[in-house]
């Protein structure tokens, strides 16, 4: 199918940061940054397909990280970073793209509107760049680590990615010039006689090298999402026959089960309306009706986690949950550090921003005469400004 397609590039061994992770698959705001890239680039939108060079060894990282994502199949890169996109490229000819857009999987906080000026441009140029005017004085340095000389930054721009090309043209760009370890598309096409034009990228379109990157695209993430809202949920489950209830995600052995069309988890349901609640969205009756057969028996995670795809499909980030579970038995205490864990996993935020409590009634009202579990739930989100 004609049109155009996305290939994000996510086969580097990021050595820089050191450690075992690859930086394309650190944590950013609990999600892989190869996510947060891949999301960014959907919500840019309108591509044919999007593909991405991966490592072979970070296959099972991969399917973590893209899982559920609307992708074509990843493609094995090669040991340079040329060589990952002229894979990538060979994969997709049997679609015939018309152009084809180039993104860094360490750029997690690209924005539509880069996406677009790309795009724009190319309907009048062979590729297009996002970069940045080099802002600061430019000094290259002599061998001594003196300053040799003080260059003319007027007519200096830093590349960035996303880089666009009609497809064909750069195809043969990249055939031609196979194994010339060039550092950015947009070499591979100059060195082609490509005309390939300037458009304005982002500063916060960073990539990240750097531990300290990580930490400077959580805190820009965090203030894009600075449109705070909070939602509450509510829900209860009689007792019934039983050996176990499951609770926040984790099973509590007990004398008697919680009767529900699905595993009658309280504390989840409570967490995905209150998730639903901050985003407006209804609740969980209307997304998951109890006269589904589909929803027979299921694993409450399951309707957390569709709360949660919600609020990001929103771009938005979940910032904190706090579930109390209101009954006289099981105790909870025990089990406190588990559904943390759990309601972090399901979730992908980190535990520090997960809070369980419990409580009794004293013994009155129906959880204090054993009739059943009751919860209760605030869950804290931002949405983009
Ligand atoms: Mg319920």
């Amino acid at each position: 199918m004609p049109g155009t397609y996305a290939i994000a590039v996510a086969a580097g061994r990021g050595t820089r940061f050191g450690g075992e992770t690859p930086k394309q698959y650190r944590m950013l705001a609990g999600r892989p940054v190869l996510r947060h890239a891949l999301e960014a680039l959907l919500r840019g939108g309108g591509f044919a397909g999007v593909v991405a060079a991966i490592h072979p060894d970070d296959r099972g990282r991969y399917e973590q990280a893209a899982s559920d994502l609307p992708l074509l199949p990843p493609v094995h890169g090669g040991a340079q970073r040329q060589d990952s996109v002229l894979a990538a490229l060979e994969a997709l000819a049997p679609f015939e793209p018309d152009a084809v857009l180039v993104h860094d999987g360490a750029r997690p906080l690209l924005t539509p509107d880069v996406t677009g000026r790309v795009l724009a441009a190319l309907a009048v140029a062979d590729g297009a760049v996002a970069a940045l005017p080099v802002a600061d004085t430019v000094k290259r340095a002599g061998a001594s680590g003196d300053i040799a000389a003080t260059l003319d930054r007027s007519a200096l721009w830093r590349a960035q990615t996303p880089q666009g090309f009609r497809y064909g043209p750069f195809l043969a760009a990249h055939r031609h010039n196979s194994g010339a370890g060039l550092s950015d598309d947009a070499a591979v096409a100059e060195r082609a006689g490509l005309r390939v034009r300037l458009v304005l990228g982002s500063e916060e379109n960073l990539k990240i090298t750097t531990e300290e990157d990580l930490a400077r695209a959580e805190r820009l993430l965090l203030a894009r999402c600075g449109d705070l809202r909070s939602g509450f949920g509510f829900d209860v489950h009689r007792f019934g026959p039983g050996d176990h209830v499951m609770l926040c995600g984790v099973r509590v052995p007990h004398s008697q089960g919680l009767i529900g069309h699905s595993d009658a988890d309280v504390g989840l349901h409570a967490l995905t309306d209150a998730v639903l609640g901050a985003i407006g969205a209804g609740d969980i009756g209307q997304h998951f009706p109890p006269s589904d057969p589909r929803w027979r028996g299921a694993e409450s995670a399951h309707f957390l986690r569709h709360a949660v795809e919600l609020v990001r499909a929103r771009g938005g980030l979940l910032r904190h949950l706090d579930v109390t579970i209101v009954c006289e038995a099981p105790r909870i205490g025990p089990h406190r550090p588990a559904m943390v864990e759990r309601i972090a996993a399901i979730t992908g935020i980190g535990p520090d921003r997960v809070s369980v409590k419990a409580t009794t009634t004293e013994g009155l009202g129906f959880t204090g005469r054993g009739e059943g579990i009751a919860a209760q739930a605030v869950a804290t989100i931002g949405l983009p400004l």
